[in-house]
């Protein structure tokens, strides 16, 4: 099966992967330690580095298999349990809230700050704040920061942990440190449309160390030595300090992980780029706008959000860059109006009125670095002409 069978002029996302990555996998399977060993403490320790981790001040880095298993284990070494409120927004993958409902925790959604920042808005966070609230959420959508000064000042002030939802962001410095470094723990994703791939995988940073600790021990059954340090050391015996899963990854994946990492903020630059030909060619566009216009700070530019001007116009765009084999998505059905979510904790149309405008006129269109800028200029004019 070839990928190149797909019918569409310009795809929605392409993956930058090639001779280096294969070599690097070839290089495990023929040395033969193929589950967690040397290579994923090299790719944690480069991954932490690479988001501020400092001698003085060091991340901890815990590879996963993906990031709904990074959110699950960060919520589950916060202490999230059953009666828990855990405050999000719905404007994410349903992951961010299906993890917290696994612990037994309910969330609570809180609404994007603007139909051009939808990112979670702090005053509805703190306005959802009750005795049952044991965290906060953020998700940094598209790549683009959450205010996460202010929501680290609410959190403080109620003496809440925020974990940051970072798998659009990998790789975004934001103030003085980097997104996913800002609170108890940040969550990353390595899934295959992401800003950068190990085929499935996740990563958990964390600054506090007995954290760090009781992630890496999650992620393993709760088992007090590890498969590589049984190989390797004398004989010894292990005991089990908590319930936890098998969410390890493999010298696989890390081996790629560190080819992909390499090259995570080259390509970040080049998708900023692709955003900054959008926004030119559609500045004097009144029919659509690239989501996050005047946003100041860093982003990773996962993703191209556009605003349509009205939501009855959302279909025939849609149809439109389709007629012109322009492949596009929608990010995202609000979590909140997903009929499980509805059923289980009464949500439904009108609970978050900003979420759910942003949704109505989002249409995702085509963002990956090696995207050529005459494509965006072929993309923009069929979104003009529609
Ligand atoms: C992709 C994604 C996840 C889940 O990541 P996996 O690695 O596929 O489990 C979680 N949150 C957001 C915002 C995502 O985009």
């Amino acid at each position: 099966m070839s990928i190149n069978s797909q019918p569409w002029r310009v795809s929605l996302s392409d993956i930058d992967i090639g001779e280096a990555e294969a070599n690097a996998a070839a290089a495990v399977i023929r040395e033969r330690w193929l589950t967690m060993g040397p290579r994923t403490r090299e790719f944690e320790a480069q991954f932490a580095q690479m988001h501020g981790s400092t001698p003085e001040t060091p991340l901890h880095a815990i590879a996963v298999t993906n990031c709904t298993a990074a959110l699950h284990l960060a919520y589950a070494a916060l202490g999230i349990g059953a009666g828990d409120e855990v405050i999000m927004p719905a404007m994410t993958f349903v992951a961010t809230a299906n993890m917290a409902v696994a612990l037994g925790a309910r969330p609570v959604f809180a609404d994007i700050a603007s139909e051009t920042e939808p990112t979670i808005d702090p005053a509805h966070i703190e306005a959802l704040i009750t005795p049952l609230t044991k965290a906060i959420v953020a998700v940094h959508f598209a790549g683009y920061a959450s205010r996460m000064d202010e929501i680290c000042a609410i959190a403080a002030r109620h003496d809440l942990p925020v974990v940051e939802d970072c798998a659009h962001a990998p790789g975004v410095p934001y103030k003085d440190g980097y997104l996913g470094a800002l609170g108890a723990a940040g969550c990353f994703s390595f899934f295959s449309n992401k800003n950068m791939t190990t085929g499935e995988g996740g990563l958990i940073l964390t600054g506090d160390e007995a954290r760090g600790e009781t992630l890496g021990l999650l992620r393993s059954h709760g088992m007090t030595s590890g498969t590589w340090k049984r190989h390797n050391e004398r004989p010894q015996s292990y005991d089990v300090v908590m319930a936890g899963f098998n969410y390890r990854t493999d010298e696989i994946r890390s081996a790629i992980g560190l080819v992909q990492l390499a090259k995570l903020l080259d390509n970040n630059a080049k998708r900023a780029a692709v955003t900054a030909r959008y926004r030119e060619n559609l500045r004097d566009y009144d029919g659509a706008q690239v989501a996050f216009e005047g946003y100041e700070g860093e982003s990773s530019h996962h993703i191209l959000p556009l605003l349509v001007d009205e939501p009855a116009r959302r279909g025939c765009v849609v149809e439109a860059l389709t007629d012109a084999r322009v492949q596009t998505s929608h990010h995202y059905i609000p979590t909140h109006l997903f009929d499980f979510y509805r059923s289980e904790y009464g949500y439904g149309e009108g609970a978050l009125p900003r979420t759910e405008a942003f949704s109505a006129r989002e249409i995702t269109l085509p963002m990956y670095p090696t995207l050529a800028l005459d494509d965006v200029d072929f993309i923009c004019n069929a979104l003009r002409n529609s």
